[in-house]
């Protein structure tokens, strides 16, 4: 049943009630109203007219005004038959008043209209008497049927309040809590309702949407597998090993080029904690080092050399952060981290096959350059002959670029040894006095030609080093070229040993244009020269003392400020 039906039927309902009540209640009333009224009219009149006319009676023939009341009464009382023998008896009381009317003083007659009169008055009593027990079986009747129509009405409408309101409320309940499981994506939820009312209508709707929803979170959950499946399928094909991590640094993913060179399981890798593989496996501890221990900060990146697969690889670690920005949020947050480690080893097999092409090269071009060297010193000498001005100027500048290409040459031969692991160091206990000695020595022709001034500053008690003192000096030689290259026509440097801390420390200054602080570390990078500086160079010099500086246990490094000049030093401890 429809619940505007519903609604209208039971309040209808009562409505009737109420109004079945008001009729049965009206109806008795009127009957015990009309009972009374009877009473009061038909025989409580006819008791007065007695009672007068008995009083004119006793007064008749004394006071004449007795007789006419007398009259007076009785032709009311014909005017109020009502009952059974009343109209008799009445017509007797008229009859014998005629009769006393004429014999005034007849006793006799007298006592029959007294008679008469109570005769009357016995029949009204009578009657009232009936009527009273008409009057009180209406009452009753009228207790009885209001109290069953009173019981039926309180039935009904006990009936309704119990039964109308749940049947509105309990439907809106129910489907309010399978809206909410709705709103918790529990799709599956689903309404019963008996199917006639609003509510039948309702929650069909109700369940073809929830059936909809739970298709559509079927897709898409179908959906997001097929990409996860996809991201997978991606990852494992990565030549690159790569491993998940979660946010409680467990393993989520881990492709199998992870798996080869770690030489792990994936049933035994997938779920455990970084830390408890770490235990066992010397390379996850080195890969999740960073992560393990963040407040060491990151390492150096060097390439990890790995051997598997019976080869040797070189890989470069990087450690990618996955912070994602929660719906409806605003700071990111974390959700785990990918240890990727790229595969460098094609670049390193180039980097190292170029590193012997520029070996074998230099090595080969050392000879013909000595020659040349050899030739022009020949070609100066007075036995070969007299050069005239022209020929001596052309014979010096083969001679300054002959030394610049000993020098380039040297220099990637220098590289290509350093790259190569064959640095071959000869230790000495040496002063270092001296080293700064033979690099003075080795750069006064430069300084001079440039009119630059060397000084020295010195401490006193300078110990004896155990280096190599001919790197140490080749050094020191590329500092001085370097100061006196960016140095002002007529300028100065300044050559400092110190011993601070058992620590010697040589370190050349100079009063040139300075170096940027974005440059200061990268001038010790292979082939790096500042932009827009002075041209010639290789952009290897730096590189090199950085190795030949740290190979011997030493650091290496430079203070600068631009437009003020800057400080190149190297430390050997004691
Ligand atoms: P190069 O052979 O080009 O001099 P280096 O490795 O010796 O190579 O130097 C690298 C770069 O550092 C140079 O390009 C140069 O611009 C800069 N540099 C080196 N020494 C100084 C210095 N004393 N003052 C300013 N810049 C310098």
């Amino acid at each position: 049943m429809k619940i505007k039906l519903k609604l209208t039927f039971g309040v209808g309902l009562l409505f009737v009630l109420i109004i079945l009540l008001a009729a049965v209640s009206i109806r008795y009333v009127n009957g015990l109203k009309s009972d009374t009224e009877n009473i009061l009219t038909a025989n409580y009149n006819t008791l007065q007219y007695a009672r007068n006319m008995l009083i004119s009676l006793e007064e008749f023939g004394r006071n004449p005004q007795a007789a006419y009341d007398f009259g007076h009464n009785l032709e009311k009382q014909k005017g109020n038959v009502t009952e059974i023998g009343e109209d008799r008896v009445t017509g007797q009381v008229g009859a014998h008043f005629e009769a006393l009317r004429q014999m005034p003083q007849d006793s006799a007659l007298r006592s029959a209209i007294r008679r008469d009169i109570a005769e009357l008055m016995e029949i009204n009593m009578l009657s009232i008497e009936k009527k009273s027990g008409i009057a009180n079986q209406t009452a009753e009747s009228a207790v009885i049927w209001i109290s069953l129509t009173g019981t039926l009405c309180f039935l009904i409408a006990f009936t309704l309040l119990v039964n109308l309101p749940g049947s509105i409320a309990n439907p809106i309940e129910e489907l309010t809590g399978s809206i909410q499981a709705i709103a918790a994506q529990r799709y599956h939820q689903r309404v019963h309702f008996e199917s006639h009312s609003e509510f039948g209508a309702l929650a069909r709707s109700f369940n073809t949407m929830a059936e909809k929803l739970e298709e559509y979170a079927n897709s898409k959950l179908e959906k997001i597998l097929k990409e996860n499946k996809r991201i997978e399928t991606l990852i494992s094909n990565i030549h690159d090993p790569i491993i998940g991590i979660d946010e409680e640094k467990k393993v989520l993913f881990i492709n199998d080029e992870a798996l080869n060179i770690t030489g792990l399981r994936r049933p035994d890798a997938l779920g455990r904690t970084v830390r408890e593989l770490s235990v066992g496996n010397d390379l996850i501890r080195m890969l999740a080092r960073d992560l393990l221990n963040p407040e060491n900060g990151a390492g150096e990146a060097k390439p990890i050399k790995i051997f598997a697969d019976r080869k040797e690889s070189y890989f470069e670690k990087e450690i990618i952060e996955i912070r994602i920005l929660p719906t409806g949020e605003e700071t990111y947050q974390s959700i785990g981290h990918f240890i990727w480690l790229r595969n460098i080893t094609p670049f390193k097999e180039l980097d190292f096959a170029k590193t012997n092409f520029i070996a074998t090269v230099s090595h080969e071009l050392k000879t013909p350059i000595s020659s040349i060297q050899l030739s022009l010193d020949l070609l100066d000498h007075k036995s070969t002959g007299e050069l005239n001005s022209e020929q001596h100027k052309l014979v010096e500048s083969i001679r300054e670029d002959n030394v610049r290409l000993l020098k380039i040459t040297r220099e990637l031969l220098n590289m290509s040894q350093v790259e190569t692991g064959n640095i071959q160091l000869k230790k000495q206990y040496v002063l270092p006095e001296e080293i700064v000695g033979l690099a003075v020595d080795a750069t006064r022709g430069q300084a001079e030609q440039k009119r630059v001034l060397i000084r020295r500053a010195f401490a006193s008690d300078l110990p004896v080093l155990n280096v190599d003192q001919e790197k140490t000096a080749w050094v020191l030689i590329n500092f001085i070229t370097n100061a006196i290259k960016h140095s002002a026509e007529g300028g100065e440097i300044l050559l400092t040993l110190r011993n601070t801390d058992n620590t010697v420390t040589f370190s050349v200054r100079d009063y040139g244009p300075g170096i940027e602080a974005g440059y200061r570390s990268r001038v010790f990078e292979r082939y790096f020269q500042i932009p827009g500086g002075a041209k010639g160079g290789t952009g290897l010099g730096l590189s090199i003392s950085k190795d030949f500086i740290e190979s011997q246990g030493g650091t290496i490094g430079v203070d600068s400020t631009v437009g003020e000049g800057s400080t190149f030093y190297f430390s050997f401890p004691v």
